[in-house]
């Protein structure tokens, strides 16, 4: 019977025979050697075998138990038989009938067949696989929990002599192979723009010299100071966001300190050093366990909160290695990582950063949240990103298009420094618009908005010039915080939108969350088609106590200067009916408590259903003003998902039909006295902006980095001439007009 309960004292002997042969005499092959017949020893198997990743393959490199003539001759594949399964998933296994499993692999130079139970773990190096340690015995043994536990610590001694030593025998193969060649990645676009720099690495690998501990007692003391040494520095981040005003952040930073705090995530990283191992052995050790669990995970929300606990526990190792602080960057840094928490991107000085790039991670992430707020090019799903580059190596990112050039020939740097340079000149341009009014050629002035949802994009009023925010998206300040935000908190958050706003109005959105806007922290039901499911005002119609609550912190933080709100996904007037009931309730309890009001009351509704063009006459009367959300209109009004890659461009805003429901809702509104605006992506683009300027519409809202653009635009424009032509496109039987328009425009020198 093999022994259990192996972790404790047993690992700890384990790991001390282990660390006296890693001290001891001989090359790298002879103590690996010697290392696997200790483990299997130590683990009481018949079979104990190191597996190293060369040239892409899992190579047996010693054996105890296995027949001699295998080594270096038995190689797999990653994904292959039980050693290459896991390796895949960086996951241990443990089985006592291995032979069953689907996907065991026979290999008869092993001379495996008589061995049936298998324990097997992941040998890890910053967070990558570098092999596979594997113990087998001749009975259908039942590994214990804790065995495995402490095959995944000795997994971890292994790995230290595996970079020492035996890696460079991997890295002499690599070399002959010559200088690396340019490469082109692809991977997901999560925020436009192009770069040029040299690849540095978010986290650099950090050397742990020491696995096996001398004296637990000593090494749970620097655990200790090294936990309260992470949580000052947590306190000092969160500081330095208050101070910037950068309360978003506050959210993100506070999950982290709960970790921090958590009394299981403590308890782990203790026993892994009571298993004999050094504090940051430790900490790399519970890390390892959170990598494997990540890549289980498909749940969006849970994969962030593990990679911010993978973020903490590189800071606790740099705590314990004593490599705090921040790092020197070089001018042009582009920023390569496997993942990132939003915290970390936040620490490192914009102004070096030229790109961010990402081998994981998604357009919706926190990071990517930052990313855009920072306005700084980024790519992500990156796949083998960091196999593929090393740090100093040129890379040129292109955010628009999602790809990545590593170490790119001169053609490519010649085309991409033109597109840089075009760019900047087109920014010098702009620039020098930002003080100049909107207004076209025969006088009609426009106002300009922006689109807006974190407080970095409020601060781009002043550098673009924007008369106001024309969409503040409230959801967005609920996506990034790990919880529901309360009444204070959210007061908070608008008190801070509208001091940056200064004397310039802010239209908010109420919450528009669902469909695609998930907040982890609220069950929803699975609507089959989420984007016409339960959301925005249905959402907060229906649990009206969230719907106050917003509203309460709208009144407060508009206390002495004017408050204009507007609902989203309006359908029926009825709703709108609805919800105007809601705020009056707030608007009541205000005035009993004798709180100031804001000094003026603006409620508008968005049109983004189809069915609220049909309502006008009765819904004119009840609204201060309208918004039209066109990313939302024309995904209804041509049954067509607005995510869809396949129906992407199918259907045209520069179309009879969307001309002509934008023409009529102009005109009727203005005719009924109601302002109204374009706040989708439509108004953005500088020939869509042009024709709903031509029907009628004299303000637009869009993103900061679309608004230079479109007020070049305006200002070339003559709206009289447009206006004729336009009314004739739109009832023309053409699909699109998009190029009629373009000729227009091009012929009457407008500059689209
Ligand atoms: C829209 O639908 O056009 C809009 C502005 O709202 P969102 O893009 O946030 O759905
Ligand atoms: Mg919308």
């Amino acid at each position: 019977m093999p022994p259990s309960g192996t972790l404790g004292g047993g690992s700890r002997q384990l790991l001390k025979r282990l660390r006296d042969v890693m001290a001891g005499q001989g090359a790298g092959q002879e103590r690996l050697d010697r290392i696997v017949r200790v483990i299997a020893q130590g683990l009481v198997a018949e079979v104990c075998s190191c597996y190293l990743v060369r040239g892409g393959m899992l190579e047996l490199f010693s054996t105890e138990g296995l027949k001699a003539e295998a080594v270096h001759q038995t190689r797999l594949a990653m994904g292959e038989g039980l050693v290459g399964d896991i390796a895949l998933h960086a996951r241990p296994l443990a089985l006592a009938d291995a032979q069953s499993h689907p996907n065991f692999a026979y290999r008869p130079e092993t001379g495996e067949e008589i061995f049936h139970s298998l324990m097997g773990a992941p040998i890890l190096r910053g967070g990558r696989v570098t092999g596979v340690l594997v113990v087998q015995n001749r009975t259908k043994r039942h590994y214990a929990e804790d065995e495995v536990e402490t095959l995944e610590t000795v997994a971890m001694v292994v790995a230290e002599l595996v970079s020492a030593e035996l890696v460079s025998d991997v890295g002499a193969i690599a070399a002959e192979q010559g200088e690396p060649l340019p490469a082109r990645l692809e991977g997901i676009p999560v925020h436009d723009g192009i770069a040029i720099g040299a690849t540095v690495f978010h986290r650099p690998e950090i050397e742990i010299r020491r696995v096996v501990a001398e004296d637990p007692a000593t090494e749970l003391t620097r655990l200790e100071a090294a936990v309260g040494g992470l949580q000052r520095q947590l306190d000092e981040l969160f500081a330095a966001a208050e101070l910037a005003r950068a309360g978003e952040h506050e959210g993100i930073l506070e999950a982290y300190r709960m970790f921090a705090e958590d009394r299981g995530w403590n308890q782990r990283l203790k026993e892994a050093i009571r298993s004999g191992l050094t504090a940051e052995a430790a900490v790399q050790k519970v890390q390892n366990d959170t990598r494997a669990r990540l890549a289980q995970v498909v749940d969006p929300y849970l994969r962030e909160r593990l990679m911010d606990l993978d973020d903490l526990h590189h800071r606790l190792i740099q705590h314990l290695t004593g490599e705090v602080g921040k790092r020197v960057l070089p001018d042009d840094a582009i920023l390569v990582a496997r993942s990132m928490g939003p915290a970390e991107l936040l620490e490192y000085d914009r102004s070096k950063l030229k790109a961010l790039v990402l081998e994981e991670g998604s357009a919706t992430a926190h990071v990517a949240i930052i990313a855009r707020a920072l306005d700084l090019p980024a790519v992500a799903r990156v796949q083998d990103l960091r196999d593929q580059c090393s740090a100093g190596d040129r890379l040129v990112v292109d955010g628009t298009n999602g790809i990545v050039y590593v170490r790119p020939g001169d053609d490519v740097i010649d085309t991409i420094s033109g597109l840089v340079a075009a760019t900047r000149a087109a920014e010098i341009r702009h620039a020098e618009l930002r003080d100049l009014p909107a207004e076209t050629v025969d006088g009609v002035r426009v106002s300009l908005n922006l689109n807006a949802g974190l407080l970095v994009d409020v601060a781009q009023l002043d550098r673009t010039g924007a008369d106001g925010i024309g969409l503040f998206r409230t959801e967005i300040g609920f996506m990034v915080r790990p919880r529901y935000p309360s009444v204070a908190e959210q007061t908070q958050m608008y008190a801070q939108v509208l001091a940056i706003a200064g004397e310039r109005p802010v239209v908010f959105r109420t919450l528009d969350a669902g469909g695609d806007k998930r907040l982890p922290y609220l069950p929803y039901d699975e609507d089959e088609n989420p984007a016409m499911g339960w959301r925005a005002i249905r959402m907060t119609l229906d649990r009206p106590s969230l719907l106050r609550q917003q509203l309460r912190a709208l009144l407060a933080a508009s206390a002495g200067r004017p408050l204009s709100v507007m609902f989203p996904m309006v359908a029926e007037v009825a709703e709108l009916v609805d919800a105007r009931q809601v705020l009056e309730l707030e608007l009541e309890r205000l005035w009993h408590s004798g709180r100031p009001a804001p000094q003026k009351l603006r409620v508008g509704a968005m049109v983004e259903v189809p069915a609220l063009l049909h309502q006008l006459p009765a819904l004119l009367p009840r609204v201060d003003f309208l918004s039209v959300g066109s990313n939302d209109l024309l995904q209804f009004l041509f049954a067509a998902d607005r995510g869809s890659q396949r129906l992407a461009g199918r259907y045209d805003a520069l179309s009879p039909p969307v001309l002509s429901v934008m023409s009529k809702l102009v005109r009727e509104a203005t005719a009924g006295g109601v302002p109204v605006t374009v706040c989708g992506e439509m108004a953005g683009r500088p020939i869509e902006a042009m024709a709903l300027i031509g029907l009628g519409f004299s303000s637009l809202s869009m993103s900061a980095a679309a608004l230079p653009s479109v007020k070049a635009m305006i200002r070339s424009l003559h709206v009289g001439a447009l206006a004729s032509y336009l009314e004739r496109l739109v009832t023309a039987p053409d699909r699109s007009v998009r190029e009629k328009l373009r000729a227009f425009a091009a012929d009457h020198g407008f500059a689209i």
